[in-house]
């Protein structure tokens, strides 16, 4: 996660602002450092131990800012090793509950909402799900409600 983050603030920091500005350059080292602790992680425990830990459902939830002024407040979640910013939307007609959920840092799948029905059953639009769904009328939760559902949001 903290690899993720320090990601995407290079990249935000270089697009406001250049490469060569001192802010891109504290974001680039603290990628760096990232990285090598990361390493460092790798090595002591082993890649198939970290992997298996990163399939794990989330048990922690990373918010950053407080919500106040103009500083919003993000929560950010691990979903099979990839960090995603869960934003809690108004429950509707439909759903009790739902969800969307924006991979970090950002690309282009336009990230994945879902939710849980009145009904109780629980939906997701990745394809995981959508795959599932059409080859069965009970699909079983993708990664994405699996996660969810372990910190108790849905
Ligand atoms: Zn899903």
């Amino acid at each position: 996660m903290i690899l993720d983050v320090a990601t995407a603030d290079l990249a935000m920091a270089e697009d406001r602002l250049g490469s060569f500005h001192e802010t891109a350059w504290f974001f680039r080292n603290a990628l760096e450092e990232a990285r090598r602790s990361w390493d460092r992680l790798r090595a002591e425990f082993g890649s198939s131990t970290l992997e298996a830990g990163l399939a794990e459902p989330p048990v922690a939830v990373l918010t950053l800012g407080n919500g106040s002024g103009r500083e919003r407040r993000v929560n950010l979640i691990l979903i099979g090793g990839k960090t995603y910013q869960a934003e809690r939307l108004a429950p509707t007609e439909l759903a009790t509950s739902l969800w969307r959920l924006v991979r970090l840092p950002v690309v282009d799948d336009g990230g994945y909402y879902l939710g849980r029905l009145r009904d109780g059953s629980a939906h997701c639009d990745c394809a995981d799900w959508i795959y599932q769904a059409a080859e069965s009328n009970r699909p079983t939760a993708c990664k994405h409600l699996v996660a969810l559902e372990a910190l108790e949001w849905l």
